[in-house]
């Protein structure tokens, strides 16, 4: 429908959409009074999860089902997405920031010749417009901007924007387009193996401790994971421990690295430099413990600890687990 705000899924790889995505279809519904459609390419749809897109509120979920649509690869995703918006001309076409929606909405905004907002923290409807609001100059300032045609191209940080509430039993059609699959002219996937700390995932989580140089070496983070399971945490780190090699760079936060809003965030030996806060300024409460008081983090912080991280972090499990048995 041409009034429609698409959603572009992002799922678990398992056949069911993330919770990022109540943000984005809740969003797109505020935007478009309730003209939400669904868009999701996967090799392996279950109807749970068509189930859910529709409780959420999609009222339409095309889906685009064919084992060529695993692994991601944005070379076969972005046409076959640019093939049916050009078929069907969405107004605006929504996805979250994650790691191949940055990719895949760049691609997309090229095939289809319009601009894209990208990690967008408001969106508003402006008479007929749409006007985004998003960082620049590493987070130091918010632009606003609209598009000058559509669809209109954005994507959201995750953890900003309100989530649909689920109404059971309310559903979604499904249409299954046929897309015309190129051949992939590359495969850089050959092998993917699932990774699982056992812990929520970083750019989801609503509670982010974050480890930097001060962690001293990678066996630390044993105690940052300790926490994080007592609070249900994500681990993330810092580039200068990603560098160090003590973690993967799928656990950096920042300009470089992951984007994340939690509704709290726990600086553990970070400095606080200024391509750190790129990717966690805009996080609901940021708590910092370092021992230099004159850390830069602190000023941004709402709550520091002036404290050698090795004491503090024991403490907080300790005292957390006695509050959360009783
Ligand atoms: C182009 C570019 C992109 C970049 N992108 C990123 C990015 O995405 N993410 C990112 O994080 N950085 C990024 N950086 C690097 C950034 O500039 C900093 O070098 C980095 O963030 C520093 O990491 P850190 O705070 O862990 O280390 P440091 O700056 O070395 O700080 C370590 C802190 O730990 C404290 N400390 C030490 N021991 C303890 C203890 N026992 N208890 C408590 N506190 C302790 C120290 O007082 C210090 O403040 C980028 C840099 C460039 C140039």
């Amino acid at each position: 429908m041409a009034n429609a705000f698409w959603c572009v899924v992002e799922d678990d790889r398992k056949g069911a959409p993330k919770k990022v995505m109540a943000e984005v279809i809740g969003e797109a519904a505020r935007l478009s009074g309730g003209e939400v459609e669904a868009v999701w390419l996967t090799d392996k749809a279950t109807d749970e999860g068509v189930k859910q897109l529709g409780e959420w509120g999609a009222r339409k979920v095309w889906l685009l089902e064919n084992a060529a649509f695993a692994p991601y690869r944005a070379e076969v995703w972005a046409p076959a997405i640019a093939e049916l918006a050009k078929a069907q001309s969405p107004r605006a076409i929504l996805a979250p920031v994650t790691s191949r929606q940055r990719e895949l909405m760049a691609r997309l905004a090229a095939r289809l010749d319009v601009g894209l907002a990208a990690d967008c923290m408001g969106l508003a409807m402006e008479g007929d417009r749409l006007i985004a609001t998003r960082p620049v100059y590493a987070g130091k300032l918010l632009a606003k901007m609209a598009w000058a045609k559509t669809p209109w191209l954005a994507t959201l940080r995750p953890n900003v924007f309100k989530p649909a509430d689920a109404v059971p039993g309310r559903a979604a059609a499904v249409e299954r387009p046929t897309a015309s699959l190129p051949a992939a002219a590359l495969k850089l996937v050959e092998r993917r193996e699932e990774v699982s700390t056992g812990l929520p995932e970083l750019t989801e989580a609503e509670i982010v401790l974050s480890g930097g140089r001060g962690m001293k070496g990678p066996e630390n983070y044993v105690i940052l994971e300790e926490l994080g399971g007592v609070i249900g945490a994500a681990v993330g780190a810092s580039r200068a421990a990603v560098d160090a090699g003590w973690r993967p760079h799928r656990f950096q936060i920042g300009q470089t690295g992951r984007t994340i809003s939690p509704k709290l965030y726990m600086g553990f030996g970070v400095s606080g430099a200024i391509q750190h806060l790129a990717g966690m300024r805009t996080s609901k409460v940021i708590v910092a413990i370092n021992k230099d008081p004159e850390a830069p983090i602190f000023k941004i912080a709402d709550y520091g600890i002036v404290a050698d991280l090795f004491e503090v972090v024991p403490a907080l499990t300790q005292e957390f687990k006695r509050l959360l048995e009783k």
